[in-house]
């Protein structure tokens, strides 16, 4: 089976070959750009794709794929909010994703972000790096006693729970679908207005859908602690960045962590050596010294990205059993 690998990296590369070693049955051709209307015609000739966050897998670009005879996508990543499964499930194309490659990854970092801006980590080492002892406004607070909402239960939300939990933080949680192991370990389901009314850290790890698309916004800062601090590790939709950056100006919003970035379809993945594009609003949160952003690497960890060619493989070898 032929496959041509978009959206790859230098590192997916060398995970993904890898893991072909002892696979005969799957040729990989390694794309470095995105799959877009610009580039779907490499796609032309292979027999499935494999494809990555930022990967436009709408309806055009699926149709195109369907013409080519591609027989189905193997997506490298947990979230699948990019492709368009009616239209996938109607060209009766199938689409792979990989559900469980690390949620210690993402929650890890969720925390990394949490202790970086409570510490100040960042700001407090390009001091020191100046020759600049002094503390004066680096002061943080102790998470011990702390109360921490997380929106989103699942693989990583449980696993960010069980971290905090472990800091002795109250660990509050909404999710559609409570889990009764994590009521079990100590952390407590609450309707969404508590946990905004209640909670000193709100992180995000809920996916991204019409019903979570600008989760926080205006109207659920006002209903939070002024000066909350907001983790995002989930997808930058789920965040109205203007509205946060309203939240930082006002002070509402005392802390704001992102990996994810609603426009970072545009710049994150894109080659950034000749040319940097930020628009505007990505621009101004990075003035913010109570903000702290990072380009999507909250899954990228050594055995995440293992996990992540193997199954990918074991998926499109599926593929070829079929
Ligand atoms: P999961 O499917 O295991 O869990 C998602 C949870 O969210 C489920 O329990 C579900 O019931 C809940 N949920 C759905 N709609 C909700 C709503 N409206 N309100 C509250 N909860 C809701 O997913 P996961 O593996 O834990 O991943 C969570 C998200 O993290 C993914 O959707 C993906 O967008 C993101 N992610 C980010 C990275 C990264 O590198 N930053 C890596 C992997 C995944």
């Amino acid at each position: 089976m032929k496959v041509a690998v978009f959206s790859c990296k230098p590192y997916d590369k060398r995970t993904l070959e890898a893991a072909t070693q002892n696979s005969s049955d799957v040729e990989l051709f390694f794309f470095e750009s995105r799959l877009s209307s610009e580039t779907v015609s490499l796609a032309n000739g292979f027999d499935a794709i494999s494809c990555f966050v930022n990967d436009d897998l709408s309806r055009d670009i699926l149709e195109q794929l369907s013409t080519f005879g591609i027989k189905a996508v193997a997506l490298r990543c947990a979230g699948y909010n990019n492709v368009d499964l009616y239209c996938a499930k109607a060209l009766a194309i199938p689409v792979f994703h990989v559900p469980d490659y690390s949620p210690t990854s993402v929650a890890e970092h969720a925390v990394a972000l949490i202790l970086t801006l409570n510490r100040k980590i960042h700001r407090a080492y390009h001091r020191v790096k100046e020759g600049n002892f002094a503390l004066e406004g680096l002061m943080g607070f102790n998470l011990e006693g702390k109360t921490v909402g997380c929106i989103g239960t699942g693989r990583i939300g449980q696993a960010f729970c069980r971290i905090m939990a472990g800091f002795g933080c109250r660990v509050i949680c909404y999710d559609l679908a409570p889990n009764d192991e994590l009521i079990e370990y100590g952390a407590e389901y609450v309707d969404l207005e508590t946990l905004y009314a209640d909670s000193d850290i709100i992180s995000l790890h809920c996916p991204l859908n019409a019903s979570t698309h600008h989760l926080i916004n205006k109207t659920s800062l006002d209903k939070m602690k002024n000066g909350v601090m907001i983790i995002n590790t989930s997808r930058g939709a789920l965040v109205n960045a203007q509205e946060a950056i309203d939240g930082l100006y006002n002070g509402k919003i005392g802390h704001l962590g992102l990996d994810v970035y609603e426009q970072e379809g545009k710049f994150f993945f894109e080659d950034m050596s000749d040319h940097i594009i930020y628009d505007s609003v990505f621009q101004l949160l990075l003035t913010f010294p109570n903000v702290i952003v990072t380009g999507h690497q909250g899954y990228f960890t050594d055995i995440a990205l293992r996990h992540i060619a193997d199954t990918t493989l074991e998926n499109l070898a599926q593929l070829n059993d079929a």
